[in-house]
């Protein structure tokens, strides 16, 4: 069942989501050679503590940590850890936080120094697949719009998208009606409506879709070992068009209440 928001709870959720978008921002200025996941974990949970925000991954089916580290072709859900990252890694940095009795969740994909032409171009159609999903996500359009404007802006660049993790509602709960794919035919699933809140998140492999689960239960790689890149959004269908919620420039940020 798809649960509709009311205005004043698509706000909360946008206050939910600058914080994940603050944290996000936070991290990306960390990320260089040297540095481990690890430390990473910590600062977003720092932050999140300090907001008066819970990590939403943490527990979450007995995830272990706040936050998912997930680099090269590690796809998603993947542990923070005391290695150490390196020049040419790409990281996909997933985050989530409940925040007065809402989620927000988003992810990016950094580079570490510099990185392969190639995996900057992998990095760069995900982020591009995300926005061309979002531009179709209008009251009137149906999910199958969005679901193949990520497709076909991936698979045009010769990449692939995973199709066994997809996007979700979310709200009062972390994942909500309606699974939100990166892939399907236009003009096809439920209709779109003003209230809606979508976390659209296309994971992109360079080679094929396909992803298997490490031995730990939870790391998600890439089954021929390729590169992965992650961007997600939450965001929200009005009758203006889609509103970005997890967007950094977000204003009605908690940090202004007190320091
Ligand atoms: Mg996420
Ligand atoms: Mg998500």
């Amino acid at each position: 069942m798809i649960i509709l928001k009311s205005p004043e709870e698509v706000k909360k959720i946008g206050e939910s989501n600058a914080i994940v978008a603050e944290v996000l921002t936070g991290l990306r200025e960390k990320i260089r050679p040297g540095v481990t996941t690890l430390k990473l974990n910590e600062y977003a949970e720092g932050v999140t503590q300090k907001r008066g925000a819970k990590p939403a991954f943490k527990g979450y089916g007995g995830f272990p940590f706040a936050l998912c580290a997930s680099v090269n072709s590690e796809v998603v859900h993947g542990f923070p850890s005391d290695r150490s990252l390196e020049e040419g890694d790409i990281i996909s940095l997933d985050y989530g936080v409940y925040y007065k009795g809402y989620y927000g969740d988003s992810a990016i994909t950094v580079a570490v120094g510099r990185i392969s032409a190639s995996a900057s171009r992998l990095m760069k159609v995900t982020e591009e697949s995300l926005y061309k999903g979002i531009e179709k996500a209008r009251e009137g359009n149906r999910l199958g719009d969005i679901s193949f404007a990520v497709q076909s802006c991936v698979e045009s660049a010769g990449f692939s998208v995973v199709r066994d993790y997809v996007g979700h509602g979310i709200g009062k709960d972390l994942h909500e009606d309606p699974p939100v794919p990166n892939f399907g035919v236009g003009g096809r699933g439920v209709k779109l409506k003003a209230g809606m809140v979508i976390a659209i998140e296309p994971m992109v492999n360079e080679g094929s879709y396909m992803v298997k689960t490490k031995p730990d239960g939870w790391t998600v790689v890439t089954d021929d070992g390729s590169l992965s890149a992650h961007f997600e959004h939450t965001i929200a269908v009005t009758e203006d068009g889609p509103v970005i919620l997890s967007s950094p420039d977000m204003s009605g940020h908690p940090r202004a209440l007190e320091e």
